[in-house]
């Protein structure tokens, strides 16, 4: 057995047989039976032919042009294919090692290309590229067959545990949950939103892990503990059969009958407290509702292209999804948040128009601080547009909001808001009732509309703040980036000091104010949150019955105490000692003098 620790991103025990995914390139690795074995070489002489064929043409197409003379490069190309140590060393491990035709491509030019780095003469060096693209092309042939996205998992058995370099949020959201009962990464964090939706999903995961997916091999019996943040790799039978014990049913999406909402939680004196829930797929209502959820929070609507192609995600079908989801949680409000994607995501989905788009979604440093959310309206006005018509249209069915995220000062609301007016307008055009515009709110995660909150509120009807943006910008910590998730510090000075500010600013307005970043799921920070004079959170369904069990117990007067203390503390640890003191109480409040008792915000 081996033993590898990450980050637990996901609650609960998974146990299943491993399935490798390589992202970089995508390359699924799954073991085999003997009898599928003629079925996935005919698959790879398949693959060959075709790519045979394409260079083939391209080289004729080269032949033809300018650069006529570059067709012994394709020439090279064939021989490559053809070479001992590709198709045939491909074949050899299809058969000797019982693995998929993609993944023994991926094998066997990994060897072919060490080859080459090996070699002193710089002619062949270079001709690894050649190789990686020949190699490519089969992969790509291959893929052919397989598909993408849910495809792409057809031929994996039931109860298998993905364990993966990396998993982008819409790749996560293709696949089939109900084959794979958890996942393990190399990369990622708990605020990455493939963590996020595997919460929702209640799918186990642990991220974090570096290389797990260069040293679980495929087929391998492995534990996956969410909670704990541990993968266990062919374990012995003991620890085996007590994971077995601790591996819990997972609640279906979707199946629950709808139950009446829940009343909104109050504290031990008497504070109402918003509890609503932060979703990724329209079907997580139920989950929200039966999680006592009292309305949506923070819908991320991007991932509804995520799942499906540009084609199919028209603004009559956004309208239905929209739609379905505000009746789905009536009489509770439901807040959709705005496309948070960036250009580049929005090209891809829309130029593979058959295919889902899979790129990741506002995650990493490429896409996080580039041409992204409401930045992206005035370069791709139709697609913002056309959501912004399907949201006005779905508004008379329930009671939704719609907020804008990345929200950088006052001018880019303004523009938000007035591409709001004309999709109103176009509407009207097309001969449409057009009801009252909802409430407009921001998402409050960059730390210049922080800064400016008091500009922003006199324009807005609501704030969220979004703990994992604003976190990760104010202390310059990629939340994406495993390496530094160590320096993501919800209780950094600086950060509490941001949320004041904010909370302030919302409060001299009467601006109702929520907190929809992850922060709000960790019952160890309502009382501090609840003490700066937040009164409304929106967090994973699953955190909702913990943080509802908190603000039962919690006094308002001895929460603002513990936020007084805690903003005078200058370091993170001195901030989570004062914590965990509360939290050492008997009935987990603080005693303290009364001059102590001024509190931090306006709470409403
Ligand atoms: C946030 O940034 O805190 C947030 C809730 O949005 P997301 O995690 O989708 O960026
Ligand atoms: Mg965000």
């Amino acid at each position: 057995m081996h033993r590898l620790t990450g980050i637990g991103a996901s609650p609960g025990v998974a146990v299943g047989r491993a399935v490798l995914l390589m992202q970089s390139p995508l390359v699924l690795r799954f073991p085999i039976q003997p009898g599928q074995v003629p079925g996935e070489l005919a698959r790879l002489d398949d693959a060959c032919e075709r790519s045979r064929q394409e260079i083939r043409d391209i080289k004729a197409r080269v032949a033809r042009g300018a650069a006529s003379d570059l067709g012994y490069l394709f020439e090279a190309q064939l021989l490559m294919i053809d070479d001992p140590m590709l198709a045939a060393r491909a074949r050899e491990l299809v058969s000797g090692e019982l693995v998929n035709a993609e993944w023994a491509v991926q094998q066997a030019f990994e060897e072919l290309s060490s080859v080459f780095a090996a070699v002193e003469d710089p002619y062949l060096h270079e001709r690894r590229g050649d190789v990686a693209d020949v190699a490519g092309r089969l992969r790509m042939n291959l893929g052919r067959a397989r598909g993408r996205g849910v495809h792409l998992f057809r031929d994996v058995e039931e109860g298998s545990v993905l364990v993966a370099d990396e998993l982008t949020p819409s790749m996560a959201a293709q696949v089939d949950w109900r084959k794979i009962l958890g996942f393990a990464s190399d990369a990622g964090s708990p605020t990455h939103h493939t963590a996020i939706l595997a919460r929702s999903l209640h799918v186990p995961a642990v991220v974090g892990l570096g290389s797990a997916s260069r040293s679980v091999p495929p087929g391998a019996l492995v534990v996956i503990d969410g909670a704990s943040g541990e993968v266990l790799v062919d374990p012995p039978e003991d620890l085996l059969a007590e994971a077995r014990r601790r591996v819990t049913a997972r609640p279906r999406p979707g199946w629950e009958p709808p139950v009446p909402l829940r009343d909104t939680a109050l504290t031990a004196d008497g504070v109402p407290v918003a509890l609503e829930a932060n979703i990724e797929l329209p079907d997580d209502a139920a989950a929200a509702r039966s999680a006592g959820a009292t309305g949506i929070g923070l819908y991320r609507s991007e991932f509804l292209l995520a799942m499906t192609p540009a084609s199919a995600v028209t603004e009559d079908a956004q309208f239905a999804a929209y739609r379905a989801l505000a009746e789905a949680m009536a009489p509770g409000p439901v807040t959709v948040r705005t496309f948070d994607l960036d250009d580049s995501q929005v090209r891809s989905w829309e130029a593979g128009a058959a295919e889902p788009f899979d790129a990741r979604v506002t995650a990493g440093t490429s896409g996080a601080l580039g041409l992204r959310a409401v930045r992206l309206s005035p370069a791709m006005p139709e697609v913002f547009k056309a959501q912004l018509r399907a949201l006005l249209r779905a508004s008379r069915h329930g009671r939704l909001r719609i907020m804008f995220p990345f929200v950088s000062g006052v001018e880019q609301l303004r523009e938000a808001k007035a591409a709001l007016r004309e999709a109103a307008a176009e509407l009207e055009a097309r001969g449409e009732r057009v009801p009252p515009l909802p409430p407009i709110g921001v998402m409050i995660e960059i730390p210049s509309a922080a800064v400016t909150a008091d500009l922003l509120a006199r324009e807005a009807d609501f704030f969220s703040i979004g703990t994992n943006d604003l976190i990760q910008f104010s202390l310059a910590v990629d939340r994406t980036d495993a390496r530094v998730s160590r320096l993501f510090e919800p209780l950094h000075p600086a950060v509490l000091r941001t949320l004041r500010l904010i909370i302030r600013a919302a409060s001299r307005r009467r601006l109702p104010v929520s907190l929809c970043g992850e922060m709000a799921a960790d019952p160890d920070l309502l009382p501090l949150l609840v003490g700066l004079g937040l009164t409304s959170f929106s967090m994973s369904p699953t955190a909702i019955p913990g943080a509802r069990a908190v603000v039962e117990r919690l006094d308002t007067a001895a929460a603002r105490r513990l936020a007084s203390r805690a903003m005078r503390q200058a370091t993170v640890a001195d901030v989570a000692r004062c914590l965990a003191r509360r939290r050492a109480r008997p009935n987990g409040t603080t005693r303290q003098p009364a001059a102590d008792t001024g509190g931090t915000s306006g709470s409403r």
